[in-house]
């Protein structure tokens, strides 16, 4: 397929959703509006119906949309795309991690020591990783005292090198001191002076066909770093086995993430278990119209053990799998230690095996859970709904967007764009409208969310080209 046509192809996708994200949040402003009058019984009764036939328009377009993929004969390509930059990444990394010579091989230290949750580090690490790949270094980690295992990091994944785990000889130096043998970083957030390819930039040399194959290559990308760290050892590997049968975990499956207790009201607003389902039933009704559910399944992951005990009790149309073990450890203050590690690895391993995510972004445990989700299939960039942010990278460089049509605002709250104009981009609202900042006028506020595409930021790294 031509660049175009996948690009086209993913923006119709994209858009018939907000189409109904838009149709959807004013139709049901005015059908409250309406409630509490009683003459107006026959006006709520005719926008009910009307919604119902508007939704199925969309699940309608949406189901047309699929097949046209399936059937428009570039599934082989994008299956084999798919694979093939898969393995010219990991390859490339592989080589990175193991050179002939550990002595003189120049290094990269990263210290596993950032005060914060599993997801978190999990990134701190990959950002790591971006710096070694960028400036062509061994990544060394250490991880004696980790907080979620005092043992290390090794006790639980492989080593990230099978030759090459010492960095204790050679010159020192820290970032950004290039000419040393053995240079550390420090998190993100402090890391000065900030190169151009940290997130959200894919490398230059990949992105011609990466922005074909794929709607989120930020995501990808992330997701092969993720992939070539999170070698489980062979009793993770067992224990999530386990886990994994344990529970009955089996497909069709939607996961859903639930994140309470610390982040509420700090970092992110509460969500009723409700708002989540929503998302999960509109899934399924999808799914039903390209094929029979014999039972809809929800995975549910929580710091909240109360959510899975409320999803049986209020959802009985479901099956409803989930521990709320794990979640009643992940609740209390003690969870960034060894007692909840295997909770969250389990539940990070199986929300990405999910059909499907409902979350919340702000979250980075459905984040990773993301990013691992795209090493599962060609594309699934699409496979979520965030009932709050749209994905981002912790200490990620401007995220912007490129308007594609002009707008003129409709209310004080909107903006004006022009075709072309730069936006960068603070979040989708998601009920037809974004809001960012417009670079050319240096306006803030709404613009319709289909009237923009995401702008794909590249840099140029190492191209490698030794690595078959
Ligand atoms: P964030 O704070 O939600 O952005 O994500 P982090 O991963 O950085 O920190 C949250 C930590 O809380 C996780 O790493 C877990 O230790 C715990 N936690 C949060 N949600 C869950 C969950 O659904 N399951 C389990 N087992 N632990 C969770």
């Amino acid at each position: 397929p031509s660049y175009e046509y996948e690009q086209l192809r993913r923006r119709v996708t994209t858009n018939v959703g907000e189409l109904w994200n838009y149709m959807g949040t004013e139709l049901s402003k005015i059908e409250k509006s309406m409630r509490s009058e009683f003459e107006m019984q026959q006006s709520i009764k005719q926008m009910k119906n009307f919604m119902e036939l508007a939704r199925e328009h969309i699940r309608s377009l949406t189901t047309d949309l699929n097949t046209m993929k399936g059937a428009d004969g570039y599934e082989a390509y994008r299956h084999k795309e798919s694979k093939a930059l898969s393995d010219l990444v990991q390859k490339r990394l592989h080589y990175l991690q193991n050179p002939s010579d550990c002595s003189t091989a120049r290094k990269l230290v990263c210290k596993i020591n950032k005060g914060c949750g599993f997801g978190c580090q999990l990134h701190h690490i990959v950002y790591c990783f971006i710096m070694a790949y960028a400036t062509e270094r061994t990544l060394i980690l250490k991880s004696k005292g980790w907080r979620y295992h005092k043992g290390g990091w090794e006790e639980i994944y492989l080593p990230v090198s099978e030759t090459c785990l010492d960095s204790d000889k050679g010159s020192q130096g820290t970032w950004p001191q290039q000419d040393v043998q053995v240079m550390s970083v420090p998190i993100i957030d402090s890391l000065n002076p900030r190169p151009s390819y940290l997130p959200l930039a894919i490398p230059a040399d990949l992105a011609p066909r990466l922005t074909k194959l794929h709607g989120d290559p930020i995501a990808w990308w992330i997701g092969q770093l993720l992939k070539y760290i999170l070698k489980p050892q062979p009793e993770t590997l067992e224990m999530l086995e386990n886990g994994k049968n344990k529970l009955g975990f089996k497909k069709p499956i939607v996961g859903v993430h639930v994140r309470r207790t610390d982040k509420v009201g700090t970092e992110a607003s509460f969500h009723s278990l409700e708002e989540y389902m929503k998302g999960v039933d509109d899934y399924y009704d999808q799914l039903e119209m390209v094929e029979h559910v014999d039972k809809r399944r929800v995975y549910i992951a929580s710091d909240d053990p109360k959510v899975i005990d409320e999803a049986r009790r209020n959802y009985p149309q479901y099956e409803v799998i989930g521990d709320p073990e794990i979640a009643k450890v992940a609740a209390v203050s003690t969870r960034y230690t060894d007692s909840s590690l295997n909770g969250i690895m389990l539940d990070i391993d199986l929300l990405s095996k999910c059909d499907y995510l409902v979350c919340t972004f702000s979250s980075q445990v459905c984040r990773v859970a993301y990013e691992i989700m795209q090493t599962l299939y060609p594309d699934a960039s699409s496979k979520f709904k965030s009932l709050d942010d749209i994905y981002y990278y912790g200490g990620q460089n401007a995220h912007n967007v490129i308007s594609v049509m002009d707008h003129q605002p409709k209310s004080a709250e909107q903006i004006q764009i022009k075709t072309g104009d730069l936006i960068g981009i603070a979040g989708n609202h998601w009920n037809g409208f974004s809001k960012g900042k417009n670079a050319r006028t240096n306006q803030n506020g709404l613009f319709p969310s289909f009237k923009v595409n995401n702008k794909v930021e590249v840099a140029d790294f190492p191209t490698y080209s030794h690595v078959e």
